[in-house]
């Protein structure tokens, strides 16, 4: 999930979820973000996108292992969150 920084990410409110006082870009039933387009798969938002997606460094290794393995991805979140 993309956190959102508060004061920081202005992003319309349609497109924002809320849980325990965080707040989050919201996501479609598949886990996608709301912003994504899904035929383009551009983002729809990316002038205003929020501060983690403008630091996620696209081509990198976690993001080419995520492209290409999501569900290990997956596996290793709930690794963490079992043993947090
Ligand atoms: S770059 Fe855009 S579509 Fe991708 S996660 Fe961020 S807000 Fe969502």
């Amino acid at each position: 999930m993309v956190e959102l920084r508060a004061e920081v990410d202005l992003i319309p409110e349609s497109m924002v979820a809320e849980y325990g006082g965080v707040r989050f870009m919201d996501q479609r039933g598949d886990g996608a973000c709301v912003a994504l387009d899904p035929v383009s798969r551009l983002c729809t938002i990316y002038d205003i996108r929020p501060t983690v997606c403008r630091q996620f460094d696209r081509g990198s290794a976690l993001c080419r292992s995520i492209l290409i393995s999501p569900d290990a991805v997956r596996r290793l979140v709930s690794a963490a969150s079992v043993s947090a």
